[in-house]
């Protein structure tokens, strides 16, 4: 029994989750209210009314209902249509059951805040014709009305101000009758296409050819099979994952394209959109509530039949998925870093499963994870090796900073040979990136004489020290001031040997303990490049430049017309671009990620390197690269040189499995987080004595316990920070401890526990 009709004689009930309540609670429903699994309702909660979702409707002796409290009738139902598809339920469960997080939670992060619907009156003429002894608005209005058919409200009175009486007398005569109509704001962008995305229909290379035709014989079967997409950048995989959209469509069915946010460019909208249509609804957290839920609904509906979106697009109600689709799947993003911890590339496997579609990860470096499985032939590996929009290769060089010498360096951050090479690339007249990416770890502010940067009172992370606006900011909790001159430990101690010794204290040495600005961010590069190429077009793509989609837009459209030489900017300028005319790429520090604390450092190192390299030659010209490190042994850099994805791979796996790291286990980190410091590690010592003595309950296979030990970033936002890391080879042990360390009695509640399966982030 799935919907509870009005008018039956039988008592209906639905059980309702609630956010963020553990379980679902039941409720009767009045007969006045029609309910469906999936409908909003208000219920009442103890004394207050909450909102949940409908998961389950059944009827008076279907089954028992609950003894231990009074079944109290839910209040409100406000919207008439269910906010997600009863197909969907079973997804859901299963998340929450991976994720042991409550439905409510999963719910609560799929389904998008309910706007409520507006509306627009329309007019339109009854037939009854007008006496002569209307005014002459009326007249006025009737003859529009009688020439141009049904008109918005607003139109009219824009069109015959102050109208509004005529309009109630006409209205009250019967003459004109009104209808509500529902607005619906624009999910989809109707703006022209951009003449660049405008290309006739391409010969598929044969190894494309090859891909989508092993895609294809699922998208006809209609059975799931997970496929992995290897080709570099250029490679030709959007023309596939257009390719085999279409034909979905063909079927009849949807289909579900999830991005990493920072690809989700409107270029790259614009793209799909001039090739399948205006059939798209865009997802992201960067939306409108009402643009947000409109699209929501525009898919809920079947009015859209392409959702694409960033991670939280794999939640998208989707009638009849045919073909599931993940670009650049190494993304970290995929995985949300708080809050609900879920990673939508591993969800949109299952989703696929679930749906009987295909599913295709596409990446020019695959993540280790799924590389590991398409070698394990749990993915079918496809590779993609031609690169369309290059005729020349790419010719990668390592440059040693090591041994530069300061004096032949034009400036700080950039070597002789990126120097001559930028030069001529200009000379050219072709086109520069410069990578900076000091994710968030950008300039700061050091003392000349013991060392120390100037930190965050608050996390124990540096200063991040931004020039233009002489200012310190915290790139954790946002705290900014401004910058002292001298280090507060050095110039303590001085004026403390000072009152000791009797001198004055001016006579305490001017320059000890004071703060230089030290390393650079893609601001201080800018400026470098700036005094260096005076007569060159600079121009900086970071957060701190391009808060908007329009900003964005705009330098990249800048850099497209070539009305910028030089694009400096962070990790945002890797992705995706398809720019013909740079054909220069230098990276000023390749080392700037390598000493993170993570066993993921030397992957991602690779990654982006990776990236960046593709974003040369992407036209007719051969491309370069030029990467500056002082670690030119590391082989994250020696792989990018040789361009040797595979050896990488098996290089770096074998380190994973000699350390017991993902994808040879299953990693689970727990965090505990407390202003008493104490308080956050005891927790974790309990957690693990609790781990430790928990031998019986334990599933087959083994398991291993790391910590406590501080978190790299320990502290944050006034809080200590502590982790302990759980690692078996199989995902029930891990489940299981999850479980366990939930069931405790935190002993204070000063303390924050956080659970993250399957973590991307080791800060
Ligand atoms: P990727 O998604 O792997 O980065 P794209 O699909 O964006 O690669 O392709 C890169 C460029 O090559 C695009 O301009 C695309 O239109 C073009 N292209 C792709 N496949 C073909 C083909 N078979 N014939 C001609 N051009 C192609
Ligand atoms: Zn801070």
């Amino acid at each position: 029994m799935n919907s509870c009709l009005t008018l039956c004689t039988m008592r209906q009930f639905v059980n309702v989750v609630i956010s963020p309540l553990p379980s679902p609670l039941t409720y009767e429903v009045p007969n006045t209210f029609e309910v469906r699994v999936g409908h909003l309702v208000h219920a009442p909660l103890g004394k207050r009314s909450a909102t949940g979702y409908v998961v389950e409707c059944f009827q008076e002796g279907e089954r028992p209902l609950p003894t231990t409290f009074a079944i109290k009738p839910i209040i409100d139902v406000p919207l008439s249509t269910p906010s997600f598809l009863p197909s969907q339920l079973e997804f859901f469960e299963w998340i929450a059951s991976y994720y042991c997080e409550p439905l409510s939670i999963v719910l609560d992060n799929a389904i998008p805040a309910f706007a409520p619907p507006r509306y627009e009156k329309i007019h339109s003429l009854t037939g009854e014709t007008l006496p002569e002894r209307a005014g002459k608005k009326q007249k006025e209005i009737y003859r529009f009305l009688s020439e141009n058919g049904p008109t918005h409200y607003k139109e009219i009175i824009t069109r015959y101000p102050g109208s509004q009486k005529s309009l109630q007398g006409l209205e009250s005569q019967n003459i004109i009758s009104t209808a509500q109509k529902e607005l619906k704001q624009s999910y989809i962008q109707h703006q022209e296409v951009p003449e660049w995305t405008q290309r006739g229909s391409l010969e598929l290379s044969v190894e494309q050819q090859t891909a989508l035709t092993s895609i294809e014989k699922h998208i006809h079967d209609m059975t799931f099979s997970p496929f992995l997409l290897h080709g570099v950048t250029g490679s030709g995989k959007t023309e596939i994952y257009i390719e085999a959209i279409l034909q979905t469509l063909e079927l009849g069915r949807s289909a579900l394209i999830v991005v990493p946010e920072i690809s989700l460019t409107p270029q790259l909208v614009d793209r799909f959109r001039a090739r399948l249509g205006n059939n798209i609804a865009v997802l992201h957290s960067g939306l409108s509530k009402r643009v947000r839920w409109d699209s929501w609904r525009a898919l809920l509906e079947d009015e859209c039949k392409i959702a694409i979106g960033a991670r939280s697009a794999v939640f998208a109600p989707l009638q009849k998925p045919g073909i599931v689709i993940v670009d650049e799947e190494h993304d970290s993003s995929f995985k949300q870093s708080d809050g609900f911890r879920y990673n939508a590339r591993d969800l949109a496997i299952v989703r696929a499963k679930m749906s009987s579609c295909p599913v295709i990860l596409g990446s020019a470096t695959p993540s280790l994870e799924s590389y590991y499985n398409a070698a394990k032939k749990r993915y079918t590996y496809l590779p993609v090796r031609n690169r369309h929009a290059t005729h020349q290769s790419l010719d990668i060089d390592i440059i040693d900073l090591n041994s530069c010498k300061k004096a032949d360096m034009p400036t700080r951050n950039m070597s002789k040979e990126l120097y001559d090479e930028i030069t001529q690339t200009l000379n050219r007249n072709q086109q520069v990136f410069i990578l900076y990416n000091r994710r968030g770890f950008a300039s700061y502010l050091q003392c000349e004489s013991c060392g120390t940067p100037a930190e965050c009172p608050n996390c124990s992370v540096t200063f991040t020290y931004h020039q233009s606006k002489n200012s310190l900011l915290c790139h954790y909790c946002g705290l900014t001031m401004v910058p002292p001159q001298y280090c507060e430990a050095c110039t303590g101690e001085q004026a403390f040997a000072a009152a000791h010794s009797h001198q004055l204290v001016t006579e305490i040495s001017e320059s000890h303990g004071r703060y230089v600005p030290r390393g650079a961010g893609t601001e201080k590069i800018f400026e470098e490049l700036r005094e260096l190429y005076p007569e060159a077009n600079i121009d900086r793509l970071d957060r701190d430049v391009s808060q908007s989609e329009k900003d964005y837009r705009l330098i990249l459209d800048r850099m497209r017309s070539k009305e910028t030489d030089i694009l400096v900017g962070t990790q945002m300028i890797a992705k995706g671009h398809d720019l013909p005319h740079v054909t220069l790429v230098g990276v000023i520090d390749c080392d700037v990620g390598l000493h993170m604390p993570d066993f993921r450092a030397s992957e991602r190192t690779f990654q982006l390197l990776m990236q960046t390299a593709g974003r040369a030659g992407r036209g007719t010209e051969k491309g370069k690269v030029l990467l500056q490190t002082r670690i030119p042994e590391h082989i994250s850099l020696l792989r990018t040189k040789d361009h040797d994805f595979k050896k990488f791979a098996l290089e770096e796996l074998q380190m994973r499995k000699a350390a017991f790291y993902p994808p040879f286990s299953k990693m689970l980190r727990v965090v505990s987080s407390s202003q008493d410091r104490n308080l956050a590690q005891s927790l974790l010592k309990r957690f693990r004595e609790i781990l430790e003595e928990d031998v019986e309950g334990r599933a087959a296979g083994s398991i291993m316990i790391l910590g406590p030990t501080g978190a790299p970033l320990e502290k944050l936002k006034t809080q200590w920070r502590y982790h302990l890391i759980v690692k078996s080879d199989r995902i029930q042990n891990i489940h299981r401890c999850v479980r366990l360390l939930k069931s405790v009695q935190l002993p204070s509640t000063k303390l924050r526990v956080t659970y993250d399966i399957d973590p991307q982030d080791m800060l």
